[in-house]
């Protein structure tokens, strides 16, 4: 709501909010109302499904292969090790422990043209716009709105994101919504959106 009334969704009746953090949050709003559900919860959408193999990734939440596991900074942390551990190509990530990789240590790396590094941002924004294509699906948004460290990562992410969603979504919804980043990022986003919920 924050972002709809202080930030880049101003004036939008419908939208996707996704925050790419420790987890992925996210909220939607649909004609101009945030979507609660029965019990207040809904917009789970860091816990939809994006691997039903065996061996999928386990989620902190108890499913498994959820978009989370993938598609936050601690996703893109556990897919460094996975990447790192499947081939001997060399990469400045092994300079660190494997279990000391950050998603920031991925993003460095990668600027510096590192190709596995650049491989995991490709990894992580393909399975983020899969995803979006299925919640175009549901909702129809006229953008999706991008919070948190990881979009920070600018075109090494929103790339892949956009690619894979135009592969993915439904050609009725194609090349309608816009994928935008915040605009709160740094500014207390938090509090003006709880603030917001006082004009609501
Ligand atoms: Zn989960």
């Amino acid at each position: 709501m924050g972002e709809k009334l202080y930030g880049v969704a101003k004036g939008m009746k419908n939208f996707i909010m996704l925050t790419l953090g420790t987890g992925v949050g996210a909220g939607i709003i649909v004609n101009g109302e945030l979507v609660y559900g029965h019990d207040g919860f809904a917009g789970e959408l860091g816990h939809i499904c994006m691997d039903r193999s065996d061996d999928a990734r386990q989620c902190g939440c108890g499913l498994r292969g959820c978009l989370e596991t993938y598609c936050s900074a601690t996703g893109v942390a556990r897919t460094a090790r996975e990447f790192l551990q499947k081939t001997t190509r060399p990469s400045s990530l092994r300079n660190k422990p494997a279990d000391k990789i950050e998603s920031l240590d991925v993003y460095n790396a990668a600027l510096e043209g590192d190709e596995i590094a650049k491989e995991i941002f490709k990894f992580t924004g393909t399975i983020l716009g899969w995803a979006c294509a299925d919640f175009t699906a549901f909702a129809s948004p006229e953008a999706f709105v991008f919070f948190g460290g990881l979009c920070k990562s600018g075109d090494l992410i929103m790339k892949p994101v956009e690619e894979a969603y135009k592969k993915n979504v439904m050609p009725l919804f194609r090349n309608k919504a816009k994928f935008v980043i915040s605009s709160l990022m740094n500014k207390n986003a938090a509090v003006l959106g709880a603030s917001a919920l006082g004009w609501v």
